[in-house]
């Protein structure tokens, strides 16, 4: 429930908005901010209370562990403990839409919750501007799950942001739109091999050529992700996929110079970093419609991996 006392405060991303943001950070006060994935909500992830205050505003099932986000490599290597392969894909892929998942090093000091009480954490250095001076002000570990409800669309504007948490968090920092537009991929290591928990931002082939080898997919059934819910990321209408004929009524969100006749598209060129920054802003606007919304097929390769993955959540039966 929104606390009708808790008025969200909009802040600005100069001196004043980032020195605001980082002393509601250090007071155990939830702030969401701009990252180049997607609009994050940080709270302090050393303050139990900060972080019960992350699940309580979104939601979210406590059994779905945050990620952490750092300033550099040298403070996720004081956490945990990086294997040969997670070393490389952090020196090649951060600051960026990279989130790796590690074993805790002793003496952490993270609040238990942040990783659901797992021995292993998930760890990325954002790249967004934003994300970095407010971490650099505030000096310490930032757990920021999405910031909206949880299951809801995720937002990659300050606007979806209030339309989702206003009054249930203390600000939001304005820093315009995201990007790289979907979240972080996630890879995580079993018995020293790499398992790809999410896609994301960074595509599979591109870590393929990092790690030497394309990452496994996570072992079937296994949730260690909250983003591999099968209904994630969803919209309020009914939405169908790899559309190419809308039925009367629909929205259609185009993908490509085929589709010049869709209300509304993810790029007209087929470009698929296009796509992916686009992805949520547009799914949020069809929503808005209140029409049942239908989706041209988009590519399965490169970025087109993790907006499918996105696209098949918000499809899929509601749980
Ligand atoms: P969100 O920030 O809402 O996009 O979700 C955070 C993602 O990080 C979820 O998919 C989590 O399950 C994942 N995550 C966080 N910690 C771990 C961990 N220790 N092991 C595996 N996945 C994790
Ligand atoms: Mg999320």
């Amino acid at each position: 429930m929104p606390d009708p006392a808790l008025s969200t405060e909009i802040l600005h991303t100069d001196p004043a908005g980032i020195a605001r943001a980082a002393d509601l950070l250090r007071a155990g006060a939830l702030v969401a901010l701009p990252t180049e994935t997607v609009y994050g909500l940080a709270g302090d992830a050393r303050n139990a209370q900060a972080v019960a205050a992350i699940y309580a505003a979104k939601g979210r099932p406590a059994l779905n562990p945050l990620i952490v986000h750092l300033g550099s490599l040298e403070a996720a290597e004081d956490l945990a403990e990086l294997c040969e392969g997670a070393r490389a894909c952090a020196s090649t892929f951060w600051p960026g839409p990279l989130t790796l998942v590690a074993p805790l090093r002793a003496g952490h000091g993270l609040a238990p919750a942040v990783t659901a009480g797992l021995p292993t954490v998930a760890l990325r250095v954002p790249a967004h501007p934003v994300a970095r001076v407010v971490l650099e002000a505030f000096g310490g570990p930032l757990a920021a799950p999405s910031a909206n409800p949880s299951g809801r669309i995720s937002p990659t504007s300050a606007a979806h942001v209030m339309a989702g948490l206003s009054g249930r968090i203390a600000a939001v920092l304005d820093g315009g739109s995201c990007a790289v537009g979907v979240e972080s991929t996630i890879l995580g290591f079993e018995d020293g091999q790499p398992v790809l928990l999410r896609a994301g931002g960074v595509s599979p082939e591109a870590l393929a050529r990092v790690l030497g080898k394309a990452p496994a997919p996570r072992a079937c059934g296994k949730i260690t992700a909250p983003g591999q819910l099968a209904s994630h990321y969803a919209p309020c209408a009914a939405l169908r996929l790899n559309v190419t004929r809308p039925l009367p009524g629909e929205v259609w969100i185009g993908f490509g110079p085929d589709c010049a006749a869709a209300e509304m598209t993810l790029s007209a060129t087929g470009d698929l970093q296009e796509a992916a920054s686009r992805l949520f802003g547009v799914l949020h606007a069809a929503d808005a419609m209140d029409r049942p919304i239908a989706v041209a097929p988009v590519p399965e390769t490169g970025l087109g991996v993790a907006i499918n993955d996105r696209l098949r959540r918000a499809a899929a039966p509601r749980v």
